[in-house]
């Protein structure tokens, strides 16, 4: 008996390949991920190879959870030693041991996409541009990222980008590197970049390679430069490299990924064994044929001959929804009509282009009891109550952190405030001492009134102890003490008029900090914070729940559902708008697709609404995807007898081919529609979810998360919904 009995001859083939390059080169659900697994248990358990000297790559956390779980299963204990994470886990351990080396202390914070904006915030407005509208904190941030990632300087990007922004976006880049430094930061990007420098520090180097000697990357075709460039670095010594992916799954072109590093492979290595997989074990025919019928569309798709014996199956569902709210009723009716046969909650997933999406159905399920989970919205931690409790614990385990030290110097209030922060940022720089420090020293600063010096010298001791606690209890204890100490659930109180929900919310941190501390043995406050950064997308703590599942299509990646949904099948949503003018990005739209068909295993819907919110207003006139178009119609059923009679306004051109705008007629005509009422729930494109405290025909007030606002009547229907 041998762990790979259960694998097809060819799967077996390229898991007994242990040496030298191998690249398993197939389509979805052809067992891949699984050849990977088994390898690995068949390389501890059958030849006996140190899990030590193993390493694996995959993208998303979730995926790298699962194969963990499946080599845990398959090789026992020794599953647990072999290093199978994402390439940011991996590159972060890398930097925790050898990062003083590129002169970060190992509690350097990590920064996300919020804290990256408010750093680019602060830089526009010391350059005084402040009101320059062109430049957009967002924007500037992914370009810095994506700059770092193709290992661009801010030299070098100001001679590529020659235009007006462009010198002010180097300048803004290059000081943000600065910042980041001195805060001892890293953003997402750098975690990347700076793993890749350590590798070439030919001692560090060497160390890696001595120690990785098998390494094996999931999902390869999604790769870009500098993750190629980890990887082949380490594999440059033994060569023992393990490759899979399909290039019909390239879905990271916007952040760089880069198919040619699958499609070289062969070049790279000379003498790859190079596997092709045929058999897909995941879907039934119908879906599969689908499936391949839509990529064929793709130009730069090879044939390949995908078959499957699970047998034809039931074939795929398409509905036409008049608009969203419709859509995310059929869905949960479908739902429930399958719970009553016997299917659970888990059995359901829905998959969507746009995060936004995900709204509609989170009230749908609400109201109907359906319980659900929302993967991959990292809002949870963006919540300001969320930051303010993450921001203390980040300047207790790194006190340089100055984003967040600013962030909680006045919070609860303690009548701090930027003129004084300037002050004390001015007397670190004169003293050449860390902004803590100077806060440490308050006395010594002219210009402050002698209340202000106490309570800057008393938030110095109060950290200075929670620094003492750190080091001595649990983060959860840690976390009660903050939340004792600074009072902030009273200070959440007299702040917010939604402070019920806000305290809910940091009681569910703290469960979440019990949770992980269940999972994580003597976890340290540096070991949590590095979790909350790399939460992302398809985290998980409590796997076996029985819940619908909803996320984007991104994020489902090497995953699979029996039954999946994917919804907003409508052009200029699925494809994107920009799919219109651009083939290269109706492409990658279109493998999006082909990704998201053949994560179900048994059965498909696929959904469209004719009128949906887009950008700020109604688009009455939306059209099926042509995805959609292109599934041969044997393989689908459509409820002809449950279509409703389509609008007649529906997908009407005018001559030049353009879609109709949306004149006011349309606008007043959908208002009578939804006369809003008191009490009654509404969705605002904006704020979100809010209930109508009064109404009259000039304007409708609502209370909001946020706050009560007021939205004239004229151009409420822009912005509203019901819920
Ligand atoms: P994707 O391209 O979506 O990542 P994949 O090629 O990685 O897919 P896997 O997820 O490894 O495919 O496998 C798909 C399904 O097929 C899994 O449920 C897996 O257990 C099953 N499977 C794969 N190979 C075999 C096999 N030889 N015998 C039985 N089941 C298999
Ligand atoms: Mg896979």
């Amino acid at each position: 008996m041998s762990i790979l009995d259960i694998l097809n001859d060819r799967q077996r083939e390229a898991a007994k390949q242990i040496e030298g390059p191998v690249l398993i080169l197939a389509g979805a659900g052809s067992g891949k991920t699984k050849t990977i697994t088994h390898r690995i248990a068949y390389m501890i358990k059958e030849l006996g190879i140190s899990p030590y000297n193993i390493l694996a790559v995959t993208f998303t956390n979730k995926a790298a959870k699962e194969m963990k779980e499946r080599v845990e299963f398959l090789a026992g204990e020794d599953g647990k030693r072999v290093m199978l994470s994402t390439f940011h886990s991996f590159a972060l351990r890398l930097l925790r041991i050898f990062g003083d080396r590129l002169g970060y202390s190992s509690n350097f914070t990590i920064y996300d996409v919020d804290d990256q904006k408010k750093v680019i915030k602060d830089i526009i407005k010391s350059i005084g541009r402040k009101d320059d509208k062109n430049l957009k904190e967002r924007d500037i941030a992914s370009k810095i990222s994506k700059a770092k990632e193709d290992k661009i300087t801010p030299e070098e990007f100001e001679s590529l980008h020659q235009y007006d922004n462009g010198k002010i976006v180097a300048e803004i880049y290059r000081r943000y590197n600065s910042v980041l430094k001195n805060n001892n930061a890293m953003d997402f990007s750098d975690i990347l970049v700076n793993a890749d420098k350590l590798l070439d520090l030919k001692d560090i180097l060497s160390k890696v390679q001595e120690k990785f000697i098998y390494i094996m990357v999931d999902e390869y075709q999604d790769t870009n430069k500098i993750q190629y460039e980890i990887v082949n670095k380490i594999a440059s010594k033994y060569r023992n490299l393990c490759v899979v992916g399909d290039e019909n799954q390239s879905i990271y072109g916007f952040r760089g990924a880069n198919i040619e590093n699958i499609l070289n492979f062969e070049k790279d290595y000379k003498d790859a064994k190079v596997v092709k997989l045929e058999e897909n074990y995941r879907s039934t025919s119908v879906i599969l044929d689908a499936a391949n019928a839509v990529i064929k569309n793709n130009k730069s798709s090879k044939d390949k001959n995908l078959w499957t014996n699970r047998g034809t199956g039931e074939k795929i569902i398409i509905e036409e929804c008049n608009d969203a709210r419709e859509e995310a009723q059929y869905v949960a009716m479908e739902i429930i009509k399958g719970k009553a046969t016997g299917k659970r909650y888990r059995d359901f997933t829905i998959l969507y282009r746009t995060n936004a999406q995900s709204r509609m159905f989170e009230e749908k399920f609400l109201r109907e009891n359906i319980p659900y989970k929302i993967f991959g919205t990292v809002s949870f931690y963006q919540r300001i109550e969320i930051k303010d409790i993450i921001g203390y614990l980040s300047v207790i385990n790194n006190t340089d952190d100055n984003l967040n030290l600013n962030r909680i110097l006045n919070v609860p209030k303690r009548k701090i405030g930027d003129k004084t922060f300037e002050k004390i940022e001015n007397f670190a720089k004169d003293q050449n001492i860390s902004i803590f420090e100077a806060i440490g020293r308050a006395h010594e600063i002219g210009d402050l009134s002698a209340n202000l010096k106490t309570t800057l010298l008393d938030f110095y001791n109060m950290l200075k102890d929670f620094i003492i606690l750190s080091e001595q209890m649990p983060v959860s204890e840690l976390y009660d003490e903050i939340v004792k100490k600074i009072g902030y659930k009273d200070y959440l109180t007299s702040s917010y008029d939604d402070y019920e929900n806000r305290i809910e919310n940091i009681e569910e941190l703290k469960n979440s900090i019990v949770e992980l501390e269940k999972v994580l043995e003597n976890m340290t406050l540096r070991d949590y914070l590095e979790n909350v950064s790399l939460i992302s997308a398809t985290d998980d703590l409590d796997g076996e729940k029985d819940y619908v599942k909803l996320m984007t299509i991104h994020n489902s990646k090497g995953l699979e559902f029996p039954v999946v949904f994917l919804v907003g099948a409508e052009d200029e949503l699925f494809p994107g708008a920009k799919a219109e003018f651009d083939p290269k990005e109706e492409e990658e739209e279109r493998r999006l697709c082909y990704v998201a068909i053949t994560r179900a295993e048994d059965k498909l819907y696929i959904t469209y609404a004719n009128s949906r919110f887009m950008y700020g207003q109604i688009d009455n006139f939306r059209s099926q995807s042509r995805f959609i178009r292109e599934i041969p119609t044997q393989l689908v059923m459509t409820n002809k007898a449950e279509v409703k009679p389509k609008p007649a306004i529906r997908n009407s051109y005018d001559n030049s081919g353009f879609k109709k705008m949306i004149t006011i007629d349309d606008l007043n005509k959908r208002a009578k529609d939804f006369p809003y009422s008191k009490g009654e729930k509404v969705l605002h494109k904006k704020f979100g979810m809010g209930i109508v405290k009064d109404v009259n025909d000039k304007k409708v007030t609502i209370n909001f998360v946020d706050g009560t606002k007021e939205i004239a009547m004229a151009v409420a229907d822009k912005f509203l919904t019901k819920a």
